[in-house]
């Protein structure tokens, strides 16, 4: 379905992200007829570029992160002719008369910005200012929201000086891949699970989200950041809240986020004997962390495991695990809801001990499987073995049509089309700073120092023992 006209301004439009994700996703959408030529797409940096030079730039990045689309010249020049470069500077008043100039009136209004978190500010008080915004005006606003519950506040008490909630969108893009929503469709679609998803038949959940990348290009940022507050305060955490939250009433925009909000407020401190925290050493791949970040006594851990625990009714008992890595064995991201063994074996021991599981991918190979248990074929008595019901996303768009849209895809519409349900509110963020702080502040009054893990492997040995203590062990992540 088309969305409406919209001016849309990227702040940040020759920055990585812009360049990766944003631009990537908007032409894929246009070449899929969700807009059309009545759009302005303007982007604004601090760098000076003519148009025909902004738009080679762009064409570039669009053959690489959208090469099948790109393949098409008509595509592409349709594309780029939408396509408008601004020079503008968001801590000075520098091009902002021209920004005006270019904008149109009475239609949807969209800024995008995509700078560093220090100009978020900034921006919003400059579109103020130079009365840019209409009744129509959303800003999307990109990770990190605040480095800790102050900072998160003070970030939307400033945003909320300039625009209500209803006209912000803090974007996760965890919740804009298509598994995630899938989650939801799942849990909330079928009658099959939800009868069953509560501690009297889940034995446990385990969120694993493993990169094999390490820190590369974004050294400062992260030494300053660390994994919990890179990825467990903010995407693990709202993984978390899909699988943990209650039955919405209906699926829009505040009713989910109630839901998600009490998840997050129902979450125990974590004890310092349920986490460890973790740091890569040297391999064949490359430098370890303190080498990388160029600091021999860096203490920020790029892996953390935890056992979390949700206080309320339906998940009393229950552990959540999460993990999270840079430089591990693959990149997987997978969440698992292990249920519990079947109450009595009638088949006896040599059947051997079955749980189902339930796997939701959602990288690579997008999807979902149901680990269930059957007969092992043959003659000889009955010995039992799992097998998956498997649905992967590439086999169930069917030939010819493989490609998952990405997550910016989806947001990026969402903000056009002003649903706010996939983005986070402010007391969200805050609640999930609320719960990060304390670890934080642990590690840094005990002078805690992370476990060294190699490069390649899936992470320190205490992560194993975390789970072994309990009885359990990590799902694989390869
Ligand atoms: P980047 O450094 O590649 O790009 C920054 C952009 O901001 C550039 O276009 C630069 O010209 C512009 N800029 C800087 N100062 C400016 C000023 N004073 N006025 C106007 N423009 C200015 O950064 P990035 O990697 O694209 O990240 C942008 C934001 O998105 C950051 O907040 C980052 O944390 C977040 N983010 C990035 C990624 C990613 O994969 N790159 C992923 C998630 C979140």
């Amino acid at each position: 379905i088309p969305v409406d006209p919209f001016d849309l301004v990227i702040f940040g439009g020759t920055g990585d992200l812009a360049q990766r994700k944003i631009l990537p996703a908007l032409f894929r959408r246009y070449c899929a007829g969700q807009w059309n030529d009545d759009v302005r797409i303007i982007a604004a940096a601090r760098s000076a570029h003519d148009q025909a030079g902004y738009r080679a730039i762009v064409a570039e990045s669009l053959a690489q992160h959208a090469p099948r689309q790109a393949a098409d010249p008509g595509n592409l020049d349709g594309f780029l002719n939408r396509l408008q470069y601004l020079r503008l500077d968001a801590s000075s008043d520098d091009g902002w008369e021209n920004l005006s100039g270019q904008l149109t009136d009475l239609r949807i209004r969209a800024f995008y910005f995509s700078v560093g978190p220090g100009l978020f500010a900034p921006l919003a008080e400059k579109i103020r200012q130079h009365g840019l915004a209409n009744e129509q005006t959303r800003i999307v606003v990109e990770k990190p929201f605040g480095h800790d519950l102050d900072s998160a506040r003070a970030l939307n008490a400033t945003l909320a000086s300039y625009f209500s909630e209803n006209q912000i969108y803090r974007i996760d893009h965890y919740l804009g891949k298509e598994t995630v929503q899938n989650l939801m469709a799942v849990r909330f679609g079928n009658m099959l699970f939800e009868p069953l998803w509560n501690s009297q038949y889940v034995d446990h959940i385990q969120i694993t989200v493993a990169e094999t990348v390490g820190v590369d290009g974004r050294e400062e940022y992260y030494e300053r950041a660390g994994a919990m507050r890179d990825m467990v305060q903010n995407h693990l955490m709202q993984l978390l809240c899909l699988i943990a939250m209650e039955p919405p009433a209906k699926f829009d925009s505040d009713a989910v986020r109630d839901e998600k909000l009490k998840v997050i407020r129902a979450l125990d401190p974590v004890q310092p004997h349920h986490i460890v925290r973790g740091q890569y050493s040297g391999g064949p791949d490359g430098p370890g962390y303190r080498e990388a970040v160029g600091n021999p006594r860096s203490t920020t851990e790029s892996y953390v495991a935890l056992r979390a625990h949700v206080s309320n009714w339906r998940w009393a008992g229950t552990p959540f695990y999460l993990r999270t890595g840079k430089r591990l064995v693959a990149r997987s991201s997978v969440i698992n809801v292990i249920f519990k063994d079947a109450p009595h074996s009638i088949f006896g021991a040599e059947a051997g001990r079955h749980a189902n599981t339930l796997s939701i991918r959602l990288q690579p190979n997008e999807g979902i499987t149901l680990k269930v248990t059957i007969k092992e074929p043959g003659q000889g008595g009955m010995r039992l073995i799992d097998v998956p019901l498997d649905m992967s996303f590439a086999e169930a768009l069917g030939p010819g049509n493989q490609e998952a849209p990405d997550a910016y895809e989806r947001l990026v519409m969402d903000v056009i089309r002003g649903n706010q349900t996939l983005f986070m509110r402010g007391d969200e963020v805050e609640a999930a700073w609320a719960w990060t702080d304390p670890i934080i502040a642990g590690w840094q009054a005990r002078g805690d120092v992370p476990k060294p893990y190699d490069s390649g492997s899936t992470g320190p040995g205490d992560a194993e023992l975390l789970m072994k203590r309990d009885g359990r062990h990590w799902q694989g992540i390869k």
